[in-house]
C-alpha cells in the first residue's frame, strides 16, 4: 500500500472545479450538521461545530520503556552488517510493530534483501507541513573477538543494552517508533502528520537505501517540510552544562580516484619511474599539503555557544579574529577535531598496485577521502588537488560528491528544540558535523533537516558507534522516548499545558 500525502489531495482540489464540488460536499456536511445539532449552530464562533477531541490519556512511559527494550534487542539481533545490508527483515518486523498499533506501515524492497520502512500517524492537518524521523536500519561490521558482549546479541547488562546499532542508528529508530506509538496510544492529537523513515544501506552512502527512497518514492514525505535524523544528541561540559547539539550542517564529500601509469616489467631492471612511484611520491606531496583556513557560519557559532556554556577561552567567542593568529591557529588546529571544522581535508585510504613481488604493474591506483565544508566548490577543490599533487600524467576522477546544503537555524523545529531545552535548562548548540548523514538527500528537497536525537551521549558511549562495546542505558532509551514525546508535541503545534504533561 503506497502511503498517500495530504498535499497531493490539496493540490488536487487547486482546480476550480473540484473546489466546487468541495464546497458543494461542505456546503451538504455543514447542512446535516446544523440540523442534527441546531445548539450548536446558535454560537457566532466559526469553530462552533467542531467536537472538542477528548483530553490524552497519560502515558506510562516506565511500560513503554521495556517495551521499547525488548524491541530494541529484537532489532539488534538482527544482523544487518552493511555490506551486504539484508535490512528487509528489519523492515518488516517494525512495519509489524506499526501495523500493530494501527499506524498505517509499508515496506519497499529496492534491491533483493535490502529494505526501506515509512509509517504515517496522522494529525489534524491544520499545519501542511508534517515531521520526518529518519533513521537507518544497517549498521557497521563488529568483530566479536573485540567486544566484551556478542555484538547481535542485544543482551541487557547493568542497565544498558548492549549491541551493533545501539547507538547508531537503532536505538534512535526504536525512540521514534516508540514516540509516534505513545501518542497514538494516549490520543494525542497533533496538528500535523509525522512520518517514519527508516532506510539502508547510509553506511555505504545510503544509494540503496536514502538515495533510493528520495528518487523513487518521493510521494512519501511531498508534505514534509521538518526532518529529524542523528547527528547532534544532548551533551555535557567538562563544567557539568548540558546543552542540546543540533546539526544544521554536514561536510560533504568529494571523493576522488588517481590513476598513475608506467612501464610494466620484471623488478629486477626497473625503470627510473613506475606507476608505484609516481603514485606515491603525488601523494607525498599531497600529503605535505594543507587547505587553506576557512570558517563556516555554523562553526563560528558553535564555538561562540561553547564559551557561553565554558565561560571561555575567550579567543572562542570571536574565533574569526582569533584565526589571524599564527599562534592560536597552530594551538587550535593542533585538535584534529578542531582543524577539520576550518578546512578541507583529503585523506588517501586506499591503494591498489600490483600483486606479485617481482612484476612491476603499469597501473597504481588510489582513492582519496576529500572532506570539503559547506559552500566549497568541488571543481576548485579538485583543481587544488591536483595542483598539489604536481603531476600532469596522472589522471583524477570523482567518486562522490553532493551539494552541501545548510539547514536554517532559525525555523519552528528549532524552536521547539529550544523550548524542550529549555525545561531542563540547557542550551541549544547549533553544529556542523565533520562526516555525513542521509540528511542530505532530504535537504537537497528543501526539507530542513536537523541531526538531533533526544538522548544524553557521555563521551564514552560515544566511542561505541562505529567502535567496540557500543550500548545504550535502557533508562536513557526510556528518557530519549519521553522527550520525543514532547518535542513532537512542541513541534507538532498542540504542547500539553505543565500540569498536563507531569499527571
Ligand atoms: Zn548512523
Amino acid at each position: 500500500m503506497r502511503i498517500r500525502a495530504i498535499g497531493r489531495i490539496a493540490d488536487r482540489l487547486t482546480n476550480r472545479r473540484a473546489t466546487r464540488i468541495a464546497l458543494a460536499l461542505i456546503a451538504i456536511v455543514a447542512g446535516v450538521a446544523l440540523s442534527a445539532r441546531p445548539a450548536a449552530a446558535a454560537h457566532n464562533g466559526r469553530h462552533r461545530l467542531v467536537e472538542p477531541a477528548p483530553p490524552p490519556r497519560p502515558i506510562d512511559y516506565a511500560q513503554l520503556t521495556q517495551e521499547a527494550a525488548t524491541l530494541l534487542q529484537n532489532y539488534i539481533r538482527i544482523d544487518t552488517t552493511n555490506p551486504p545490508g539484508n535490512e528487509l527483515g528489519a523492515a518488516r518486523m517494525l512495519k509489524e510493530k506499526f501495523l500493530a498499533d494501527g499506524v498505517p506501515a509499508t515496506v519497499w524492497e529496492p534491491a533483493p534483501g535490502r529494505g526501506v520502512i515509512a509509517a504515517r500517524l496522522h494529525g489534524i492537518g491544520r499545519h501542511t507541513k508534517s515531521i520526518v524521523l529518519l533513521s537507518h536500519m544497517d549498521v557497521v561490521p563488529a568483530n566479536p573477538k573485540e567486544w566484551q558482549v556478542p555484538p547481535f546479541s542485544g543482551e541487557i547488562r547493568n542497565g544498558e543494552i548492549w549491541g551493533r546499532g545501539s547507538l547508531d542508528d537503532k536505538g534512535p529508530g526504536v525512540i521514534e517508533l516508540m514516540a509516534m506509538l505513545a501518542i497514538k496510544r494516549a490520543g494525542i492529537l497533533l496538528d500535523r502528520d509525522v512520518i517514519f523513515i527508516a532506510t539502508g544501506d547510509e553506511e555505504e552512502g545510503g544509494r540503496m537505501g536514502a538515495g533510493w527512497t528520495v528518487a523513487h518514492e518521493s510521494d512519501i514525505f511531498a508534505d514534509a517540510g521538518y526532518l529529524l535524523n542523528e547527528g547532534g544528541a544532548i551533551e555535557k561540559r567538562p563544567n557539568g552544562k548540558r546543552y542540546f547539539a543540533v546539526s544544521i550542517a554536514e561536510k560533504t564529500p568529494l571523493w576522488i580516484r588517481v590513476t598513475a601509469t608506467g612501464p610494466a616489467g620484471h623488478a629486477a631492471v626497473p625503470p627510473d619511474e613506475t606507476a608505484v612511484t609516481r603514485l606515491a611520491r603525488a601523494l607525498d606531496r599531497l600529503d605535505g599539503w594543507r587547505a587553506p583556513l576557512r570558517l563556516v557560519d555554523p562553526v563560528r557559532d558553535y564555538f561562540h555557544e561553547l564559551a557561553n556554556l565554558d565561560g571561555g577561552p575567550p579567543q572562542y567567542r570571536n574565533l574569526a579574529r582569533a584565526l589571524r593568529t599564527p599562534e592560536f591557529v597552530r594551538k587550535f588546529t593542533q585538535d584534529p577535531h578542531h582543524d577539520v571544522l576550518v578546512r578541507d581535508t583529503f585523506t588517501p585510504t586506499v591503494l591498489r598496485a600490483g600483486d606479485k613481488t617481482n612484476v612491476i604493474p603499469p597501473v597504481a591506483e588510489a582513492e582519496i577521502d576529500g572532506r570539503l565544508l559547506p559552500g566549497e566548490n568541488p571543481v576548485t577543490a579538485m583543481a587544488d588537488v591536483r595542483k598539489a599533487m604536481d603531476d600532469s600524467s596522472l589522471k583524477t576522477e570523482v567518486l562522490l560528491n553532493f551539494p552541501s546544503v545548510s539547514s536554517p537555524r532559525d525555523s519552528r523545529m528549532m524552536t521547539a528544540i529550544q523550548e524542550l531545552a529549555a525545561r531542563e535548562h540547557a542550551a541549544v548548540v547549533p553544529t556542523m558535523i565533520a562526516g555525513f548523514t542521509d540528511s542530505h538527500y532530504f535537504r537537497e528537497r528543501h526539507i530542513d533537516c536537523y541531526g538531533f536525537i533526544p538522548i544524553l551521549l557521555t563521551p564514552g558511549e560515544m566511542k561505541g558507534v562505529h567502535g567496540v562495546n557500543e550500548r545504550i542505558s535502557v533508562k536513557e532509551l526510556g528518557a530519549g522516548i519521553r522527550r520525543m514525546v514532547e518535542l513532537l508535541e512542541l513541534a507538532g503545534g498542540r504542547a500539553r499545558s505543565n500540569e498536563e504533561r507531569h499527571r
